[in-house]
């Protein structure tokens, strides 16, 4: 076992600052129980990939076609992590370019729309992401958007609505994808409905990506003209992202991508998504996927026995969300106090939210990270158990303190992938 301390010899010698940080959120991370649903641990080596001379690199363009001499091992490089995304979601072209999931949704517009075209998005307060036109972001300032919504009462995606409003406003786009959504897309109803006005249908998998590779969540390949999707949520990747597409589209997504968008891609970046994918492909990586739901499922299952009050119901892919309104405690209040029990996760705004983005009513959990590190069923019984001590008694720090405690003393038989325990 490698000790913390004896490893980044370089870094602790020239920035201890640097070093000291790094170091602190290293045991963060691992003395902590993470349930922010977008995050996860990597392998050692995806970080490996990561953090090598790739950085070093300046190579423009793609493969055969670069701005730059001296790309051999690139061009051979961002080929292969290309033919792997291809085949791991089974699609005729990836660029795997993107620096990050909004840039690959800014990319896919800029490929398939002009300035002013309408996107179609789901809601920003509804479980929907910035980019898929919410007022503050630049989908709805370059582009006109409308959005739906999930049913006041069931939080679901009412698709005879969406089906509607498309009517209604003909969006020359149709976004799919969610941020804070704990059920099923379903993607084939969707791109029917785009079809039906003549728009592209965009799936944005970024939270869900992992889990459609592994088979725990349906496939939009058959539907979607164009997926976008992060590398470093549920798929358990560097941060960064891709853009998967028709052959009819791949030059328009390339050329959007690079020169109107991007220039170099960062090289390290695409090699830590080539192992990720690698990993991915596993048998392995497919019981990881289902068991992130089962994990899911499970801790739904407790919440719901313990009073808490789960939108939709509960869940059926890798996250949950909590309204609290029957708790008397602020999804902002909340969050502050699990952390500082040792158990992380985000405040939430919750469908058709009383209380402002800033302190709304619920919080946001999900499985991923804890999946990642082995956790299975009973665990969840037992973050469930603490979830209800903390939230029922925020201010008490005699509660605060045990479960922070009890939180470490579990989480030291759960070792983290890529972390030098592991
Ligand atoms: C996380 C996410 C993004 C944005 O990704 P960043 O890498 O944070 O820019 C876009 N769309 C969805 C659905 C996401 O969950």
């Amino acid at each position: 076992m490698l000790d913390i301390a004896e490893e980044k010899v370089a870094l602790k010698q020239a920035d201890p600052e640097i070093f000291r940080l790094i170091e602190e959120e290293e045991v963060y991370q691992k003395e902590s129980i993470r349930l922010i649903p977008s995050e996860n641990y990597v392998s050692q080596a995806v970080l490996e990939a990561s953090g090598s001379v790739l950085t070093n690199k300046y190579s423009e363009g793609y493969p055969g076609k670069r701005y730059y001499e001296g790309q051999r091992f690139i061009d051979e490089l961002e080929t292969l992590v290309q033919d792997r995304a291809k085949a791991l979601f089974g699609v005729e072209h990836a660029n795997v370019q993107p620096y990050s999931g909004s840039p690959a949704n800014l990319e896919a517009y800029y490929a398939l729309l002009e300035p002013g075209d309408k996107i179609m998005g789901m809601s920003l307060p509804d479980g929907g992401h910035l980019t898929h036109g919410w007022q503050v972001n630049f989908s709805a300032r370059f582009y006109s958007a409308v959005q739906y919504g999930v049913d006041p009462v069931t939080h679901l995606i009412d698709y005879d609505k969406v089906r509607e409003l498309a009517k209604k406003e003909r969006p020359k786009i149709v976004v799919a994808g969610a941020t804070a959504y704990p059920r099923q897309f379903d993607f084939a109803a969707l791109s029917e409905i785009a079809r039906e006005v003549d728009a592209y249908f965009l799936a944005d998998v970024s939270h869900i990506a992992g889990l459609i590779v592994a088979g725990a969540h349906p496939d939009p390949a058959p539907h979607a003209d164009v997926i976008t999707t992060t590398t470093h949520k549920t798929l358990r990747g560097p941060r960064g992202a891709m853009i998967l597409c028709r052959e009819e589209h791949a030059k328009a997504i390339d050329r959007a991508v690079f020169p109107a968008l991007q220039g170099g891609p960062h090289n390290h970046t695409t090699a830590a998504i080539g192992v990720a994918l690698r990993e991915a492909a596993t048998d392995e990586f497919r019981a990881y996927g289902h068991q992130i739901v089962t994990n899911a499922k499970a801790l739904a299952g407790e919440l719901l026995e313990r009073g808490f009050s789960l939108v939709a119901g509960g869940t059926d892919n890798h996250l949950i969300l909590i309204d609290l309104t029957n708790k008397e405690v602020f999804g902002k209040k909340c969050a502050k106090a699990l952390d500082r029990a040792g158990i992380v996760c985000n405040y939430n705004t919750i469908p058709n939210d009383p209380r402002k983005p800033f302190s709304p009513s619920g919080i946001r959990i999900g499985t991923p990270a804890i999946t990642s590190r082995g956790m299975a069923e009973p665990e969840m019984r037992q973050i469930a158990e603490w979830m209800d001590q903390v939230v029922s008694a925020p201010e008490d720090e005699a509660v605060t303190d045990r479960v922070r405690a009890e939180v470490a003393e579990l989480c030291a038989s759960f070792p983290v992938p890529g972390l030098p325990n592991a």
